[in-house]
């Protein structure tokens, strides 16, 4: 009998199951979202899911001309870009809306780039319309938007603790109408086959306020001054092309000054409007991934037979694993959802707080719930038979990138604890 109750329930596809069963997202569902959610999940099922498995685990280069094959239908089928206004040719969403789309492209690790979505474009993307000029719109945000070429962002750097961004070693000195920028970065994410980058630099050393030192400046990555040392393996993975993470150094690398975004000494400022709401795009991508792990999850605990005509499922210990992971999803997508709500609603500096709470919260969430479906498969979750293995090396990350944990954790209990200090 359990048997069948636990086979009804998780051997629904994926997505139905997790659309239809999730009461969180119930709650901010809205019109525009009942009729384009559907669409991206056929587009899923039918063009993405049967083809990830392969293309994650043959060189990626290989498979860019299936991929841009599938970039041009999302584009007849007006689904691409669904973080961008309709002007830009997207389905001009809401945040929250955006959120939902995003957690359905997270259950493959395809979807964000297939829709022309995926960091670090998103965050340049963001970053460009609100702050680049009329000349850098054309020529670098446009071609960006319309998936003709691709972007990295480089702040990281190998000698200084990225998890305060303010130190750096890297220059930008003016030279008359030009930077001259010399400096050593690395995790420069999707740097391999990229067109540009924006680099974050030191245009003031010596301001007395260590917020007003750096800028942002784009750099053609066909700039001779520029080099792309290595792609950085990632738990033996060096990756390729947007799955990159790359070593680079600028040696003299020359731009011209209306290369800068912004206002020069901004850059601190920058980072800070690019990385609110990418962490909540990182995170409702997470969610998409605790989904997918859930449900392969569910169907190996329901096929895994063990003795005596008994299933995997059966197992206490098991149904706690299926029951813990399925509490902490929901409860994860609603602090999300909450917080894209509410920094739409009024602004990323209001949900500083939220933010640090659901960037801790959900990568923990995830990485719970991937270490119990890998658990469930026994060996086969190592292998690279399913997603699954993929996404333990791909996502460690999680934890780090974008704010450590502990960072967040810190600066979540200050404020909290502020107002107890009387
Ligand atoms: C997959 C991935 C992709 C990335 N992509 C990019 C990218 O595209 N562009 C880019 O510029 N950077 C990128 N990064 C770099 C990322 O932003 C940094 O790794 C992150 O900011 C942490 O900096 P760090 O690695 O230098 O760690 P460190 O600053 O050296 O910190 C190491 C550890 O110390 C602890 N720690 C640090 N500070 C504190 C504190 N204040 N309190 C308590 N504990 C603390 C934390 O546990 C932390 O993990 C990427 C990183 C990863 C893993």
């Amino acid at each position: 009998m359990l048997r069948l109750i636990l086979q009804e329930a998780c051997l629904l596809p994926m997505a139905d199951l997790r659309f239809n069963d999730s009461i969180m997202s119930a709650l901010f569902l809205s019109d525009k979202i009942k009729s384009l959610h559907p669409q991206y999940q056929k587009f899923l099922q039918e063009e993405v899911y049967p083809i990830e498995l392969h293309i994650i685990t043959h060189p990626f280069r290989q498979s860019l001309p299936v991929l841009q094959k599938l970039r041009t239908k999302a584009k007849e089928q007006k689904l691409w870009a669904p973080h961008l206004s309709e002007h830009d040719g997207g389905p001009g969403l809401t945040m929250v809306e955006f959120a939902q789309i995003s957690e359905l492209l997270g259950t493959s690790p395809l979807g964000h780039y297939i829709f022309n979505c995926n960091a670090p474009d998103i965050g340049n993307m963001e970053l460009m319309h609100q702050f680049a000029s009329a000349e850098l719109k054309e020529k670098y945000l446009k071609p960006l938007m319309n998936g003709d070429i691709r972007s990295c962002f480089a702040m990281t750097e190998p000698a200084f603790a990225g998890s305060n961004p303010i130190d750096m070693g890297t220059t930008a000195v003016r030279e008359g109408d030009h930077y001259i920028i010399n400096g050593h970065k690395w995790f420069t994410t999707a740097a391999d086959g990229a067109a540009f980058t924006i680099v974050m630099a030191l245009t003031d050393p010596h301001n007395a306020s260590p917020y007003l030192r750096a800028s942002m400046i784009i750099v053609p990555l066909d700039n001779p001054g520029y080099q792309l040392i290595r792609n950085i393996p990632i738990m033996g993975d060096a990756g390729e092309d947007y799955m990159s993470h790359g070593e680079v150094k600028f040696t003299n690398c020359k731009v011209p000054v209306t290369n800068l975004i912004g206002e020069e000494g901004k850059g601190f400022a920058l980072a800070q409007a690019r990385l609110g709401p990418g962490r909540i795009h990182h995170c409702m991508r997470w969610i998409g991934i605790c989904e997918r792990a859930f449900d392969l999850m569910c169907q190996r605990a329901v096929a895994r037979k063990l003795r005596d005509d008994k299933v995997l499922a059966h197992q206490q210990m098991i149904q706690f694993w299926i029951a813990e992971s399925r509490a902490e999803i929901n409860a994860a997508r609603l602090m999300v959802l909450h917080t894209a709500d509410a920094m739409e609603k009024e602004g990323a500096k209001a949900v500083k707080n939220e933010i640090s709470t659901i960037k801790f919260f959900v990568a923990d969430v995830l990485m719970k719930v991937l270490d119990r479906a890998i658990q469930i498969h026994g060996a086969l979750g190592i292998t690279d038979d399913t997603l699954l293995s993929f996404w333990y090396r791909h996502e460690r990350g999680a934890r780090i990138y974008d704010g450590p944990d502990e960072v967040h954790k810190t600066s979540l209990a200050k404020s909290i604890l502020k107002k107890y200090i009387s």
